[in-house]
């Protein structure tokens, strides 16, 4: 039979051609196990499957296990059968069939590939395969089912790959939620405010230490630009242009500068600001943090309050420029309108000086201070005074004990405070500041202006030192002065007599044959001249003594009335020497008065004596002792030559004498300086009252009962 021949097939009802084509792989075998007939695509496989050739020699039966024989294989003809070709290990699977009569079996079968890559490599193609061969769609099958588990695979690991990253972006979220979880809690907690707002400058987001602050919540902030809320009167223009221009360019800025919160208060921010940018690196937010500087502002500010003063204080020369500049300093620093000085003179707290600034207008308030004096206890001024500490006043027109109240009103002036001065201890007067806002006490200010008031009372007792050392200097200039003039005069004064005396002793001591009643004329004149002498230095002592306050005054009740009776008798033999009227009225109604009888008597003897020494002969002298206004008065009066009236109160110094041709100076010139170096210990009055060639009229003024020699006497 030719394997080629399709005629050779066994007539099975099918064409040859047609079982070649339904069955490629099949065979026939006869009764002794040899092929008769193999299909071709069989035989690409299997080269060796040719007709002739002995089953067992081209194939193992692999499947069902038996005994290989004709009729193990008839019997078997359900049976699945698999076929191992031994040349090359292609599997044949199939199954075995009896042809009736033609004792041949006929196995109808195809290879078994589990990878459609095994067809190409046995050299067959896909048309090897009968159509209806459930092998290609298995095969396809495979293939699809691995094409999709490659797919799977790489799905999965493309899954697992991406769970992996999941994770990590899982992680990575996690992290940083929980970074800006902190962020948000340190941002919410922290104490400093912190503002978020968008590349505009509105507000987005602000913290609860922005609403601790400024008492202004997020809803109220949200899309308002912080700057424009938080602005108020102090804050510093400049500074506001500063932060614009910056927040202009995109950049982030550090400032300080004055805010103010919802209800008023001012405060000082230090805020450092940095814009937020995008991937793109534009500017999508600036996140601002802002701290609370008041308190070490306020603390710089008490500082530069003390040391300004110092400095002020320093450079003022006296007291009234000084406290004027301390004013000019405290209230340049706390921008306070006006600041005043009060002194306290003889019981009263008395206006003292004032200062403000040019542009501050109110002097219906200067002027009302001015004719203010504040007793203990009143108005601000006395309030401190009797507190001897600072005090505050929040609205001095509300105030209960501010007199000046309604006039600050007027002038809109409402805080106030102020502080006590006080010089070694001892209360000086009170200093106080006045603001046109109502001003919350500053306790830690106050304490600094109890330094302030400290620096200004030493200020004043180095004042006060100075001026009386300038004083002593000036004294001292006068006394050394005055000491050298006196002794110039008191040479001059000695030396006239000591001239005359010695003169006429000479003339005496070379003229023993002189004529005696010469010689008694010249005798004379020495012993007047040595009378002179010693009554000079009398007086001189005696003055010296009066005013060094080493002169005794033995004080005892006495009759002024005798004493001026006594006078008036001594002096008489000179005034009728001379012609003269004495007239007296003494009033027979004296009380006694308490003093020296020595020195009073030196007082009217004086005058008395002067009077009638100047008055020509045949003039009048007019004496009178009257006890008027609790004083006794002493009246001498002449019809003399008068003093001029430039003259007349320099006749109470030393040695002053008025010129007169007419009339030779026969006197010491300390006569009326003793007699008011008396008067005035019994603070008592000396006047003259003259007119030139008609006389004049001396008045002495004695108090009654003066309080110091009041004890002397009872
Ligand atoms: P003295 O009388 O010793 O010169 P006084 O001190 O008593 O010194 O007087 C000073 C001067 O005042 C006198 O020198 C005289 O020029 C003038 N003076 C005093 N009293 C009278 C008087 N009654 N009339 C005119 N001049 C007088």
């Amino acid at each position: 039979m030719n394997p080629a021949d399709p005629s050779a097939a066994p007539h099975l009802g099918l064409m040859p051609e047609q079982f070649a084509e339904v069955f490629p792989f099949h065979l026939a075998v006869d009764r002794n196990l040899t092929l008769v007939q193999t299909g071709q695509s069989l035989r690409r496989v299997c080269p060796d499957a040719v007709p002739g050739a002995g089953l067992d020699q081209v194939f193992r039966v692999v499947r069902p296990e038996g005994e290989v024989s004709y009729k193990w294989l008839a019997d078997n003809q359900r049976e699945l059968f698999l076929l191992a070709h031994l040349a090359s290990g292609v599997q044949l699977r199939g199954q075995f069939m009896l042809l009736p009569g033609e004792q041949t079996l006929l196995f109808l079968g195809s290879p078994w590939f589990t990878e459609s890559t095994e067809i190409a490599e046995r050299g067959l193609g896909f048309e090897d395969f009968a159509i209806h061969d459930p092998v290609v769609d298995l095969l396809q099958l495979f293939q699809a089912q691995k094409m999709a588990l490659g797919d799977a695979k790489k799905l999965l690991a493309k899954l697992t790959a991406q769970r992996t990253e999941l994770r990590a972006a899982n992680e990575r979220l996690h992290r940083q939620e929980a970074e800006t979880h902190k962020l948000a809690l340190i941002a919410a907690r922290t104490d400093n405010a912190v503002v978020l707002t968008d590349a505009e400058g509105k507000t987005e987001w602000v913290n609860e230490g922005f609403t601790r602050l400024t008492s202004y919540t997020l809803e109220e902030m949200l899309g308002k630009k912080p700057g424009a809320v938080l602005r108020g009167p102090g804050t510093d223009p400049e500074t506001v242009r500063r932060i614009s221009e910056r927040l202009r360019q995109g950049k982030g800025f550090s400032e300080e500068i004055l805010n103010y919160a919802k209800d008023g208060r001012s405060y000082w921010l230090a805020v450092e600001a940095q814009p937020i940018h995008d991937e793109q690196g534009r500017v999508t937010n600036f996140m601002a943090i802002e701290l609370d500087i008041t308190a070490r502002r306020a603390a710089q500010q008490r500082l530069a309050i003390q040391f300004d003063v110092s400095r002020a204080l320093l450079e003022a020369e006296f007291q009234a420029e000084g406290i004027r500049s301390v004013i000019e300093t405290i209230c340049v620093n706390l921008g306070w309108q006006i600041g005043q000085a009060w002194r306290l003179t003889e019981g009263r707290l008395r206006f003292f000086e004032v200062w403000h600034p040019p542009a501050v207008h109110v002097p219906l308030f200067v002027n009302a201070s001015r004719a203010f004096e504040f007793a203990e206890g009143v108005g601000l001024p006395g309030r401190i005074w009797a507190d001897a500490r600072p005090a505050w006043l929040s609205d001095v027109t509300t105030d209960a004990n501010f007199p000046r109240s309604a006039v600050a009103l007027r002038e809109g002036l409402r805080g106030a405070f102020g502080f006590p001065v006080f010089v070694h201890g001892v209360f000086w007067g009170v200093m106080e500041f006045f603001s046109r806002k109502i001003e919350q006490p500053d306790e830690m200010l106050l304490k600094a202006f109890t330094v302030v008031g400290n620096q200004i009372g030493q200020f004043i007792a180095r004042q006060k030192a100075e001026a009386a050392l300038r004083l002593a200097k000036e004294t001292a200039d006068t006394a050394n002065k005055a000491k050298t003039e006196f002794l110039a005069t008191i040479s001059h004064e000695l030396r006239t007599p000591l001239t005359s005396i010695r003169g006429f002793l000479q003339t005496l001591l070379s003229n023993l044959d002189m004529q005696p009643s010469t010689r008694q004329e010249f005798l004379g004149v020495v012993h007047d001249q040595s009378l002179r002498l010693s009554r000079l230095v009398d007086d001189l002592l005696d003055l010296s003594s009066l005013e060094s306050g080493r002169t005794k005054f033995n004080d005892e009740s006495v009759d002024v009335r005798q004493i001026a009776q006594t006078c008036l008798t001594e002096i008489g033999p000179l005034a009728r020497s001379k012609s003269q009227r004495i007239e007296a009225a003494l009033s027979g109604d004296l009380p006694n008065f308490c003093g020296d009888a020595i020195r009073l008597h030196s007082v009217f003897i004086n005058l008395m004596s002067n009077a009638v020494k100047f008055t020509p002969a045949g003039g009048t002298i007019r004496v009178a002792l009257h006890f008027r206004d609790d004083a006794l008065q002493i009246v001498v009066e002449d019809t003399g030559p008068g003093i001029p009236i430039d003259q007349q109160s320099m006749i109470f110094e030393k040695f002053h004498r008025v010129y007169r041709r007419e009339v030779p100076a026969a006197g010491t010139g300390l006569g009326l300086p003793i007699v008011k170096a008396i008067v005035e210990h019994y603070r008592g009055s000396i006047k003259v009252d003259s007119q030139v060639n008609r006389g004049s009229r001396f008045f002495v003024s004695l108090p009654l009962i003066p309080a110091q020699n009041l004890a002397a006497c009872e």
